[in-house]
């Protein structure tokens, strides 16, 4: 999970809640792709570099089913705060399938799939929240705070095998490079790397998993920045 900034909201998804106020459509429910469900998915998509909002894979655009838009607050009943575009993000699908060494195949459910209308601490729209998200070398996803780590490894489900396995090669890649080059102004370079979006099959992406890397440059930052002055002194 990372950041999300929010934009403004599509003008076709403004344009149904207005018309939602007056009694001219039911709400989310009806808010097909023709009206405007597919500007929102690409506008949710754009803001947050095309990662899930929560588990931070690739999601696209192209295979309509995979990307969905999620309700932070999944609870509410206020058919209102289903058409507020401050509560929505893009997700995954919440599949995934992968081969071991052994070449068993397996397929488990995580994210917004295994969520359901489980209420959320951790909120990507909010930076004090993430700010709170930590990363081992493992890949291990956690937070010190557990109602966020609850949300983290149960409601959620994002510390299952293949997830943690790509989120461990991220640590792994940014410590090689760090071991390579590790001055406070080369670590800035690569926080900077990482915190940028990047042209890949014609949009602007963030890296997946990116967070396992601005999470590990930060404290290799103020670990470079002491020792230089040490230094000094
Ligand atoms: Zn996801």
């Amino acid at each position: 999970m990372r950041f999300i900034k929010k934009n403004n909201e599509p003008s076709k998804l403004t344009r149904f809640r207005e018309q939602f106020q007056k009694g001219e459509n039911e709400g989310y429910s009806q808010f097909s792709n023709e009206q405007g469900k597919t500007e929102t998915i690409e506008a949710l998509l754009e803001e947050q570099g095309h990662l899930c909002a929560y588990c931070m894979r690739y999601v696209y655009t192209e295979k309509a089913p995979i990307t969905q838009i999620e309700h932070w607050e999944a609870q509410s009943n206020d058919p209102l705060k289903q058409l507020d575009y401050s509560n929505m993000l893009g997700v995954c699908s919440g599949r995934i399938s992968w081969t071991d060494e052994t070449q068993t195949t397996t397929t488990t459910t995580f994210c917004e799939d295994v969520r359901g209308n489980t209420p959320l601490m951790i909120n990507p729209l909010n930076i004090n929240l993430i700010e709170e998200i930590k990363f081992t070398e493992q890949g291990v996803i956690y937070s010190d705070n557990e109602v966020i780590n609850k949300d983290l490894d149960e409601t959620l489900q994002l510390n299952i095998g293949i997830i943690k396995q790509n989120r461990a090669q991220i640590w792994l890649s940014v410590k090689k490079e760090i071991s390579k080059h590790n001055t406070p102004q080369e670590i800035e370079k690569q926080l900077y790397y990482w915190q940028s979006k990047h042209p890949k099959d014609g949009k602007q992406k963030y890296k997946e998993y990116s967070q396992v890397a601005i999470y590990l440059l930060k404290k290799e930052l103020i670990r470079a920045n002491k020792n230089v002055n040490k230094f000094h002194k």
